[in-house]
């Protein structure tokens, strides 16, 4: 019987340490598939979108770079790692070999096959905030399968972004975790010092004070152009 070839197109694969959402600090073994549906305005990772870069490659060949990385957190991101249907076979394979697997997502997919052919793994969606330019791009089918292990994520780049990321959290009420991080632009840190300000106040009331403020780690200690980090 002929054996399938699981393949993925694959831009990079690279450790370094995460650099957000609840494993920020976490030496992570990166596979960074190519290819996005997205185009937001923000996108740090621009040469990840067209999905003709990186290299046809087989599961396996991935599984032996991430073997020997030697790191016990995979973060498998892109681009849109779910526009690769073998991206399952890959979190399937890892997971079986003990390794702690988060899957970062803009939202847009449906995540219902991925969860229930691999459950461990950790899901890191996006909803994509006016600036990104992408409003509007989330599959609103996923809200129903989110868990308290998963987190969503709103990257904000301004005032409209973080009242918008504040009314979804409000109407929509997730059990997982739930993240704001100003985008690692000039108003970073101005928008960081007043969601500060605005949740040591304790006025969002009990559901919305579950907000984690949170910052582009990664682009703090390397800038905002250096890739493979
Ligand atoms: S979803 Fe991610 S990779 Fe795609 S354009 Fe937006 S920021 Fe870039």
């Amino acid at each position: 019987m002929n054996e399938v070839i699981r393949l993925l197109r694959v831009l990079e694969v690279f450790g370094s340490i995460q650099g957000e959402g609840v494993h920020t600090g976490l030496p992570t073994t990166f596979v960074r598939l190519s290819g996005c549906n997205l185009r937001c305005t923000w996108c740090d990772t621009a040469y990840s979108q067209n999905g003709s870069g990186g290299e046809d490659t087989t599961v396996e060949d991935v599984m032996d770079r991430i073997r020997g990385l030697d790191r016990p957190y995979l973060c498998v991101t892109g681009g849109e790692p779910l526009l690769q249907h073998d991206v399952i076979a890959l979190c399937s394979c890892a997971i079986g070999e003990g390794y702690h697997v988060d899957v970062e997502t803009n939202g847009s997919m449906g995540v219902g096959e991925l969860i229930k052919c691999c459950p461990d793994v950790f899901l890191s969606m996006d909803v994509k905030t006016p600036s990104s330019g992408q409003e509007g791009s989330f599959h609103g089918e996923n809200l129903r399968l989110l868990r308290v292990k998963d987190q969503l994520k709103f990257i904000v780049s301004d005032h409209t972004d973080i009242d918008f990321a504040l009314n979804f959290i409000g109407e929509h009420r997730p059990p997982c975790e739930l993240i704001i991080t100003p985008c690692s632009n000039d108003n970073a840190e101005a928008l960081a010092d007043h969601l500060s300000n605005e949740l040591c106040k304790g006025e969002y009331g009990m559901f919305l004070n579950r907000i984690r403020l949170m910052l582009q780690t990664h682009r703090m200690i390397w800038g905002p152009d250096r890739k493979m980090v």
